[in-house]
């Protein structure tokens, strides 16, 4: 049985009058891909940036390798220091993963000083093996974020989730914004990161298409909740709920 790395139970966010994720309960296994497909405003992003920290749910319970202790229940000083040592995320839009006031290699850096690497050389190093493994040109590193392509800020984006080694990763949507040849050299990317590292991902997107090239299994999710799961097969194969099907059928 491979080891749980994360596991969710009866998650929950509420803005006001808007549920905007209910009682959402699963578990991520280590070295896997999880795909979380669901139409705009389902709650796909706030149900990863709750796990990311950058929201605070609701409701609900998250436990990180099988330990006993709520995560959701930590301290801002210890949830910082998952995040900075355990968690690398992506999110959609660079603007808000990235900082635009400082250069591509300098946002990757920061991300290593904030787990506490200090000495020059090694960062500098990391930083080279980051941009190598991320396919980014070595001598874009000390350019600004908004001089680069949308397919370049969002390899620094992963180049700076991943400088922490983190054990998961959440990539919410990573290549909406970007064109077809582009997403598919992104996702590729994604992909042998993911079999050289074993790194266990979360992996949202609106589109089955994507879902269906790298996760391993998925979550469907409509008004907030989890409508159906499975292996990814099954579900593109055999949608139980008639709105999987819809999401399967327009994918074809
Ligand atoms: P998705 O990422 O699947 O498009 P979101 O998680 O962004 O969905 O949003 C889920 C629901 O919660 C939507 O109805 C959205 O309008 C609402 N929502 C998200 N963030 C906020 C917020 N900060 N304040 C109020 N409502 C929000
Ligand atoms: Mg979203």
């Amino acid at each position: 049985m491979r080891k749980c790395i994360l596991r969710i139970e009866g998650l929950t966010k509420i803005y006001g009058s808007t549920i905007a994720v209910v009682s959402v309960s699963f578990s991520l296994y280590q070295g896997e891909i999880l795909g979380v497909v669901g139409e705009s405003g389902s709650g796909k992003s706030t149900l990863v940036q709750s796990l990311y920290f950058d929201i605070t749910p609701t409701f609900g319970k998250a436990y990180l390798n099988e330990e006993k202790k709520n995560i959701f229940e930590l301290n801002s000083q210890e949830k910082r220091k998952l995040k900075n040592f355990d968690m690398g995320m992506v999110y959609q839009n660079p603007y808000l993963g990235l900082n635009f006031e400082i250069t591509a290699g300098g946002n990757v850096a920061e991300k290593l000083l904030m787990a506490d690497w200090r000495n020059y050389s090694h960062i500098r190093n990391r930083l080279t093996y980051l941009f190598e493994k991320t396919e980014l040109p070595l001598n874009r590193m000390d350019d600004f974020p908004s001089t680069l392509s949308g397919g370049m800020q969002q390899r620094i984006q992963i180049a700076k989730a991943l400088a922490n080694n983190p054990k998961i990763l959440f990539l919410d949507e990573p290549t909406s914004g970007l064109d077809l040849s582009v997403q598919a050299r992104f996702l590729d990317l994604v992909k042998k990161i993911q079999q050289e590292l074993r790194i266990s991902m979360i992996l949202v997107s609106h589109d089955l298409g994507v879902i269906r090239l790298l996760a391993d299994r998925v979550l469907v999710m409509k008004d907030g909740r989890i409508i159906e799961s499975g292996l990814t097969d099954q579900i593109l194969e055999d949608p139980q709920s008639s709105y999987t099907q819809l999401l399967v059928n327009s994918m074809l």
